[in-house]
């Protein structure tokens, strides 16, 4: 075994050799910007990892998964097994492996990072998630049912599971491999949650996504869409009619707007909107689908996360000649993937920093300018990161055509009308303990509903939570 103190004869893989689509080309089209490792890639990164004795890498990761023991596997060529030991903690690698923020969870605590470039876990997850997909072995574990949980009478426990994002799909296959009867319902006609409507194609393939609910159908969930529990049934309706137990992981869909004057013109989307209109509705390929986008020369986006750096590089490829990203703190403060702003800059995506929307003013009810105010850093808030602060005076018109807010998203509130028994918090949060139960006997919660908007990975992880805490439950009645 490598002692983590000796340093072995490594050989760093040059970023500029991890193959990607070049910005010039990509911002005409919707295909995936990054093009993965090849074989020969995946093995020599691999070669860099240190094997260390305490590997931090998993401690960073949500999941735990053995990092370690895959990239062992992988440096022996075993990328099934390698796949196979991903897998035995995560079960959707295809889309960690392309969306989790590495930086700020493995990658940060990598041993290697301290002095150098930590070794691409994530690069490598994806790696493997695709070579198993190429070579159709990708999900053959565990698919039988661990335990034959019947009532006795031979037919299985029936479960229910709301919203199928990754929270809601994670929870439904660990429950159908557990021997459960379960019924995923899902608003939408399509499932995958924001990995379908929200994150685009160019980041996230929506066959990558298909891939992974097929492998959840394949578990034996039935999966109903176009189904929106509190308008086509209850919570108690559906514990009336044979469901032992319920796990609520219906996301953070609701756009939050500025509330400034103006957010009513034509022309101003939320991002989930306009997101929506493009992914889910393909609206990219309109008039050859039915949904429309409107397109324009000039395009401002307010926020600094993912999905404002989502809807800004959507707008480029839409046509966009000017994408402006106004964002009200400083690049440092940007919440959005270090991996995404360098990809948004390549792009041409223009960042307007310490700049905050004050009024969108319109003509003949469309969107004509923007009005903002420049801002400087402050004391640090409650978020730990400084203040921005208007600086008096310094408003100035930003010309533009269409307006995309992309602030932050709450929970929708369909579901919880028909639901008062069930706890919140003041921001509409499902309150739920650290085993996902809420305080109403039989139903759990997860993912977004519960932490407001966060990452997929640890929707997933509460998706697992849930499912054994159900287990428990519908085993023993205990509440
Ligand atoms: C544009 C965008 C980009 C992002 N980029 C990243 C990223 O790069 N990396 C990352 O880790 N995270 C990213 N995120 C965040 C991440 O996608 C979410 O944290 C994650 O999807 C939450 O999963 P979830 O299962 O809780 O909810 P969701 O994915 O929101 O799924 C909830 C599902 O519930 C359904 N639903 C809602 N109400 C009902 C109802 N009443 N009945 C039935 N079904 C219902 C919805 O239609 C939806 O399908 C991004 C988010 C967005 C919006
Ligand atoms: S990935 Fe980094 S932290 Fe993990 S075992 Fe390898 S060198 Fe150590």
């Amino acid at each position: 075994m490598q002692n983590e103190n000796i340093k072995p004869a490594r050989k760093k893989i040059p970023r500029n050799k991890i193959s990607e689509q070049q910005p010039a080309s990509r911002i005409k089209n919707f295909s995936e910007v990054e093009l993965g490792f090849s074989d020969q890639q995946a093995l020599l990164e691999s070669q860099r990892c240190l094997m260390c004795k305490n590997p931090k890498c998993t401690l960073g990761c949500p999941v735990e998964i053995d990092i370690k023991g895959f990239i062992s596997l992988i440096k022996d060529k075993k990328f099934h097994e390698a796949l196979e030991k991903i897998r035995e903690k995560n079960t959707m690698p295809g889309i960690c492996g392309r969306v989790c923020p590495q930086e700020d969870q493995c990658e940060k605590e990598c041993i290697l990072g301290i002095k150098d470039d930590p070794v691409a876990i994530g690069k490598l997850e994806r790696f493997l998630a695709d070579y198993g997909i190429k070579n159709s072995k990708q999900n053959n574990s565990e698919e039988t049912a661990l335990h034959n949980n019947n009532s006795g009478t031979g037919k299985k426990i029936k479960a229910a599971v709301i919203g199928a994002g990754p929270a809601g799909l994670t929870c439904s296959g660990e429950l159908a491999k557990m021997g459960y009867d379960v019924t995923l319902f899902e608003a939408l006609h399509k499932a995958g949650g924001v990995l379908v409507y929200g994150i685009p194609e160019f980041r996230l393939p929506k066959s990558i996504v298909d891939g992974e609910v097929e492998y959840v159908k394949s578990l034996g969930v039935e999966i109903k869409l176009n189904s929106i529990v509190g308008k086509t049934y209850t919570i108690d309706e559906l514990l009336d009619n044979g469901y032992t137990s319920v796990f609520i992981a219906t996301g953070a869909g609701l756009p939050y707007f500025l509330g400034i004057p103006g957010e009513n013109l034509n022309g101003v989307y939320s991002a989930n909107e306009y997101l929506t209109r493009v992914n889910l509705m393909k609206g990219y390929l309109f008039p050859h689908w039915d949904t429309p986008v409107k397109r324009t020369s000039v395009v401002s986006v307010i926020g600094g996360g993912n999905v404002a750096l989502d809807s800004a590089r959507t707008a480029k490829r839409l046509g966009a000649e000017k994408v402006y990203l106004i964002y009200r703190r400083s690049e440092v403060e940007m919440p959005g993937r270090i991996e995404e702003i360098k990809h948004a800059k390549e792009e041409g995506i223009e960042m307007v920093f310490l700049t905050n929307p004050v009024e969108i003013k319109g003509e003949n009810g469309w969107v004509k300018k923007i009005t903002c105010i420049k801002m400087q850093l402050g004391d640090p808030d409650e978020s730990g990161r400084r203040r921005p602060v208007t600086i008096p005076g310094s408003e100035h018109d930003i010309d533009t055509g269409i307006v995309v807010i992309a602030i932050g998203q709450g929970p929708n509130p369909v579901l919880m009308q028909t639901s008062p028994d069930i706890s919140l918090n003041k921001w509409g949060n499902i309150i739920a303990d650290d085993i996902c139960k809420t305080n109403k006997k039989g139903v759990f919660a997860g993912g977004d509903i519960v932490t407001g908007a966060a990452t997929v990975i640890l929707a997933m992880g509460a998706g697992k939570v849930a499912a054994r805490a159900m287990d428990d439950y519908m085993k023993t009645g205990v509440w």
